[in-house]
């Protein structure tokens, strides 16, 4: 991928939006000149208002490579906020805006090694990339994903999820399954049962739930250079 073309502002342009859960929706871009990324990564996004003023902020990338000339970014309604209440209340389709990216090879996963994915909220995001990025390519090699959401009605992507996902329910589960933090019990089974070569961690959601996660990963055996994370707060 080319540096000079990610560090220029592209004008994307609004195609749908879907509506996840009841704070969450998905908006797809068509971004034509858009050169590729790899799953995991973010962009900046930047909204212009007619007298001139900017507001800038990071969204991971939720579609996977393959969806070439699209960006899909899932946005939270934050309470107060400016630029996601701006998609959330005003934008429609035809809007254009602009982005600049892809940002952060650090937290990308090409499909080249077990990857052993753990969010919490809008955090999924980036990780989705990557199970869309395996299921695209019929991927073997490993890919497990733990998610934490509030509800079932506040899990984004439900629909999308198969076996390789184990979601954990913080307020209310569907009945029969236990409500709860993510805890030991939910990664340490996974870290027993460790693939050839080993899992690389990607963690991605708030700083406290950043901080837990990889928590629980040490305690249960992950090294700490294989764990990479993603903060939203
Ligand atoms: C690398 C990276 C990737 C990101 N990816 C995503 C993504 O995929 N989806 C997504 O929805 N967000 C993502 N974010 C967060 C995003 O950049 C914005 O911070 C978020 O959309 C709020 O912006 P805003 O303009 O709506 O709110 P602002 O106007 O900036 O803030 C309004 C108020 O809300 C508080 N606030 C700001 N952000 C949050 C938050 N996340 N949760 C609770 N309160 C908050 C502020 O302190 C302030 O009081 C990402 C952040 C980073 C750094």
């Amino acid at each position: 991928m080319s540096e000079r073309a990610a560090a220029e502002w592209q004008t994307a342009t609004l195609t749908e939006v879907r509506r996840e859960t009841p704070y969450t929706s998905t908006f797809r871009f068509a971004v034509p000149a858009w050169q590729g990324h790899l799953p995991g990564q973010h962009l900046m996004l930047r909204l212009t208002a007619e007298d001139g003023y900017t507001a800038q902020r990071h969204y991971s990338i939720a579609s996977p490579p393959e969806d070439s000339g699209h960006i899909e970014l899932t946005l939270d309604h934050v309470e107060g906020g400016e630029v996601s209440g701006w998609f959330h209340t005003v934008a429609e389709p035809g809007d254009e805006i602009e982005v600049r990216g892809p940002l952060s090879g650090f937290f990308a996963w090409p499909g080249d090694r077990p990857a052993l994915l753990i969010g919490a909220g809008s955090g999924v995001v980036p990780l989705m990339s990557m199970v869309r990025h395996h299921r695209a390519h019929g991927l073997s090699v490993p890919l497990r994903l733990l998610v934490s959401a509030r509800s079932p009605e506040d899990l984004i992507y439900a629909r999308e999820f198969g076996a390789e996902t184990t979601p954990v329910f913080t307020r209310s589960a569907p009945q029969g399954v236990p409500v709860g933090r993510m805890a030991a019990a939910h990664v340490a089974p996974l870290l027993a049962a460790q693939p050839e070569g080993g899992w690389e961690a990607y963690v991605c959601g708030s700083n406290a739930f950043a901080e837990h996660a990889s928590r629980l990963l040490v305690e249960a055996g992950q090294p700490v250079d294989r764990i990479r994370i993603e903060r939203f707060g």
